[in-house]
């Protein structure tokens, strides 16, 4: 398991829950800071309706990195505003149009070009007529090196072509309320997240979500801006985070302060494992994942990379030519 909810044996409890209260985590055997999850699973297929203006439909796509499936939401009363309409999945679409009903779409809205998110965008583009906005194309965080392939390759939505690519701070009014986009690159360089400032809400995509940690994984992702965006998060004021996946986030500040603190004591740790001499990615996962579904092996693998990716950049390690799964990696 990535994230452990319960207190592992022999953690003095008294400590844990002072961490607990300042960090807003759980202490680990390894003393990594756990993130204060809410893994409350909302069911796939039904209409939640979230707000007087929010509704959320959910895949059905639940898997190990989609948790129940994506979210849907549907913004709005008379003239609504889709975000994330999702994967390619029939079902999907027309419950999202049943959903709709006789309501105007006047916009639909992308958070990120993963293919969990953007595909179904563009048939129900052609069946309400509304124009697709948000992220960009997709664009990885850096070219691929000699002989690299892409380890997301599948994921990509590569035929998302928006009407209107949206850039930080731009918004769009509809009815009585506004989204307006805060670039958030990261997860992907094109993520964006959307704030509600009428309910002081955000629909925070893939880079914040209450039941599990972002995947960051180049050449698509990229831990710099990811940790950067995390930052940004804690210059807002929003009471509700939305997520891509999962139920609501509503202690967003604290929960980010928390991820942060997650992703720097996985830092310290992967310097630490190499200065104790395990140089390669698998060798550090296998020493800092105790425990972990093997189904999530790659994913922590290249959450590691991500890390070492990060921390050549910044001149704290150093490998033999440039920075890939396969090398070998050195403390500086
Ligand atoms: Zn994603």
């Amino acid at each position: 398991m990535l994230h452990r909810n319960k207190l592992p044996a022999g953690i003095d409890s008294k400590p844990v829950h002072i961490l607990q209260e300042f960090l807003g985590g759980i202490v680990t055997t390894t003393g990594i800071i756990e993130i204060p999850l809410n893994t409350a699973a909302p069911q796939a297929g039904l209409v939640d309706v979230l707000s007087a203006r929010v509704r959320r439909l959910i895949a059905p796509n639940g898997g190990p990195f989609t948790f129940t499936g994506t979210c849907t939401y549907l913004v709005g009363t008379r003239k609504l505003v889709v975000i994330d309409p999702g994967p390619e999945d029939a079902e999907h679409l027309a419950r999202l149009l049943a959903a709709i009903g006789d309501a105007e779409v006047s916009a639909i809205m992308v958070t990120h070009t993963h293919r969990d998110h953007a595909p179904l965008a563009r048939a129900l583009a052609q069946a309400t007529g509304a124009p697709i906005i948000g992220c960009g194309p997709h664009v990885p965080a850096r070219a691929l090196a000699l002989g690299e392939t892409s380890t997301m390759e599948g994921s990509n939505d590569l035929a998302h072509q928006p009407a209107r690519i949206l850039a930080d701070g731009d918004g769009l009014a509809c009815e009585d309320f506004e989204l307006v986009a805060i670039a958030t690159p990261g997860h992907t360089m094109n993520h964006l997240a959307f704030a509600l400032p009428q309910e002081r809400a955000l629909f925070s995509g893939d880079h914040v979500m209450a039941w599990s940690t972002s995947i960051v994984a180049p050449p698509d992702g990229a831990m710099g801006p990811y940790m950067a965006s995390l930052a940004k998060m804690l210059t807002r004021d929003d009471l509700v985070y939305w997520p891509g996946h999962g139920g609501a986030l509503t202690e967003p500040q604290r929960f980010v302060r928390a991820l942060i603190t997650h992703r720097r004591q996985r830092e310290t740790s992967i310097l630490g494992q190499l200065r104790q001499g395990n140089a390669t990615i698998p060798a550090i996962v296998a020493a800092i994942y105790s425990g972990l579904d093997p189904r999530l092996k790659g994913a922590a693998a290249l959450s590691v990379y991500a890390h070492m990716e990060d921390l050549v950049a910044r001149g704290k390690a150093a490998c033999e030519g440039p920075p890939l799964l396969t090398a070998s990696y050195r403390a500086l």
